[in-house]
């Protein structure tokens, strides 16, 4: 059974980490952690995300040291925020348990001090921005396509829900990223006015918005006679959630090293070479 010690429990990822955790039959949690000063200490995990007493209860993070050692987990998975993470990562790899880390908007300098701490304490993490598998193999079959269809003229469209902040989307700026190193080019977002014809390097990248969209992500190739479209589709968080089970279940087996989503999936070999 491997034992899992979840970081921000109660939020939108947790919560679902959690509950899907409890309906697998090799993982169980055995601590959650929500942020310092936390009105719930204390009450049962599993009632405050409305699963049913799980007999776990709520502890907070200035008291992860303690219930780390006493519960002594194998992983910590962690969706909080860059300044909470780079924490529990200090206290979690320092412990020797394996990490899960799935918070975005790291700073350059908070990344590397992430990475410089698993590495001094030589324990196996999976770090990634996307834990969704369609995701991953989506940029992956978008590497064998800009490598094979490099001539083509080459249009991003993402579409998300009204709230949605930035534009583009993180996973369509990857995406451009992508086929820039596959194929090379540059970034076009939008056009408007007398912009010319096309040009052959241009990576067009187009930002809807509107209704209650997760995230949809095409790529357009488009060809003398034909267009073929890669198209993504999340409708919702389950995607990153099943992302993460794999994930557990890959640092079963690993005693140091960091990973990626790549790895998880075994991607990690180039199609089409
Ligand atoms: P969320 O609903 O805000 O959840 C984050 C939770 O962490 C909140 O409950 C927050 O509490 C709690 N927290 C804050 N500081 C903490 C600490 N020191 N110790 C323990 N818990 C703490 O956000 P979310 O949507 O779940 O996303 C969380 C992170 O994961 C974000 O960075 C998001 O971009 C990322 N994400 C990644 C993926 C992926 O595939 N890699 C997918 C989805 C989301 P308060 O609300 O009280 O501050």
């Amino acid at each position: 059974m491997i034992k899992v010690a979840v970081a921000g429990a109660l939020g939108r990822m947790g919560s679902g980490i959690i509950r899907t955790i409890n309906e697998q039959d090799d993982m169980k949690v055995v601590c959650a952690f929500e942020r310092e000063g936390h009105e719930k200490r204390g009450e049962d995990v599993g009632e405050l995300i409305g699963i049913g007493k799980i007999g776990v209860p709520l502890n907070t993070a200035d008291e992860m040291e303690q219930v780390l050692k006493e519960k002594n987990p194998d992983v910590l998975v962690d969706f909080t925020m860059p300044k909470a993470t780079l924490n529990n990562v200090k206290i979690a790899s320092k412990l020797g348990i394996k990490l899960i880390i799935g918070t975005t908007g790291f700073s350059e300098e908070e990344r590397e001090e992430m990475i410089k701490t698993i590495k001094e304490n030589k324990v196996p993490a999976v770090i990634s921005e996307n834990f969704a598998i369609g995701v991953n193999i989506f940029f992956k079959t978008l590497e064998f396509l800009a490598k094979k269809l490099g001539d083509y003229d080459i249009e991003i469209v993402e579409m998300h829900h009204r709230f949605k902040k930035d534009a583009p989307s993180g996973t369509a700026l990857r995406a451009a990223e992508i086929i820039k190193e596959n194929r090379g080019g540059y970034f076009v977002f939008g056009r408007k006015g007398l912009v010319g014809e096309r040009k052959k390097e241009e990576i067009g990248i187009h930002a809807l918005r509107g209704g209650d969209v997760v995230g949809e992500h095409t790529v357009i190739f488009a060809g003398d006679g034909e267009r073929l479209e890669l198209t993504h589709k999340a409708s919702s968080r389950q995607a990153f959630i099943n992302g993460v089970i794999l994930a557990i279940r890959f640092l079963k087996d690993k005693d140091e090293g960091i990973y990626n989503t790549f790895d998880v999936l075994g991607l990690n070999y180039c199609i089409g070479k």
